[in-house]
């Protein structure tokens, strides 16, 4: 299969075509070989319009809202981000094509493991993982200048409103377990400000300041 042409097709008809401008957000969609980051069966979805399973449950999402969360963190090259709910690490790959630093934190020790392997295997030499309830954010490297929330919770973890840089930006997806509001929160001089972006559907965010386990 031709997975070059499959990722220009993506870029194309799925961001390009709904909007998504940042051409330094384009060139990494172009770069990253996303089928890298799903089991080998599933190759042949990588490219499409549509989330895919990565075991223990968990799914990558769709291209679009990859590109959409990434578009809305405004990346010049400088930042510090968090990633909470690395799952394939995909979009860790994705920020670490835009900045400087990523920690990337997943709550399934198998899924954090595969990560840092093709992570590695691709020569990512900016991105620090490790297994924990991401909510409690990663206090020993904070502040942050942005985070992003790759599952969805009822509320803002206060620790990663507490973590996140002044002028910093924070976006997640907020709400019930299947409907939820994409929000950017930026914080400036203390306050915080939501912007809601769009609806969307994510897997939940388990942890001390997401949903409990069985809720989920
Ligand atoms: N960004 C991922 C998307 C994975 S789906 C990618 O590019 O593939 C969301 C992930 O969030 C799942 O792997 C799930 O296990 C993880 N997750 C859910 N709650 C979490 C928590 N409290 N801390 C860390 N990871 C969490």
């Amino acid at each position: 299969m031709d997975y070059e042409l499959l990722r220009k097709k993506m870029v194309q008809e799925q961001l390009i075509a709904r909007g998504i401008k940042d051409e330094r957000v384009l060139k990494a969609f172009y770069k990253v070989e996303r089928h890298k980051f799903i089991p080998e069966e599933l190759w042949v979805s990588a490219y499409a319009d549509f989330p895919v399973p990565i075991g223990e449950g968990q799914t990558i999402s769709q291209p679009y809202i990859v590109a959409l969360m990434t578009e809305c963190l405004k990346l010049t090259g400088k930042e510090k981000v968090l990633e909470i709910g690395t799952g394939s690490g995909y979009q860790a790959a994705i920020l670490a094509e835009l900045t400087k630093e990523v920690y990337g934190i997943e709550r399934f020790e198998k899924l954090a493991k595969k990560a840092g392997q093709i992570l590695s295997e691709l020569g990512y030499k900016n991105i620090k993982l490790k297994t924990d309830d991401g909510t409690l954010g990663w206090q020993e490297f904070a502040p942050f200048d942005r985070i992003i929330v790759t599952a969805a919770g009822p509320s803002i973890p206060l620790p990663l409103t507490e973590q996140l840089n002044d002028n910093g930006k924070l976006i997640l997806p907020l709400g019930e377990s299947f409907s939820q509001v994409l929000t950017v929160v930026e914080k400036s001089k203390g306050k915080l400000n939501s912007i809601d972006v769009c609806g969307c559907v994510f897997v939940p965010l388990v942890g001390k300041h997401g949903w409990r386990e069985e809720n989920a």
